[in-house]
């Protein structure tokens, strides 16, 4: 691909260009005539705004499993529960 993304966009993305800036875009990190832009075709692309729900729960998953149970929380869990077994019943 060699195509770049113009600074001026028109009004109208054609679904490969929304691809190709989607991932910026759901990062907040396209600029405002962009973003809008592909917002637009988001609202009116069935497959572009399926595409852009999918990457959001990527991302949230992402981000879900990595605050809250880190490795060392999950080896802590497994070594007490390996002494209790150890030490708790009889
Ligand atoms: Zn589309």
């Amino acid at each position: 691909m060699t195509r770049l993304i113009r600074r001026r966009v028109p009004d109208h993305l054609s679904c490969r260009q929304v691809a190709k800036v989607l991932q910026t875009h759901l990062d907040g990190e396209l600029d405002d005539e962009t973003a809008s832009a592909v917002a637009e075709h988001l609202e009116m692309c069935r497959r572009c705004g399926l595409e852009a729900a999918t990457y959001i729960e990527l991302k949230e998953a992402l981000a879900r499993r990595a605050a809250p149970v880190p490795t060392a929380s999950l080896e802590r869990l497994r070594s007490f529960v390996a002494e209790l077994d150890a030490h708790g019943a009889e």
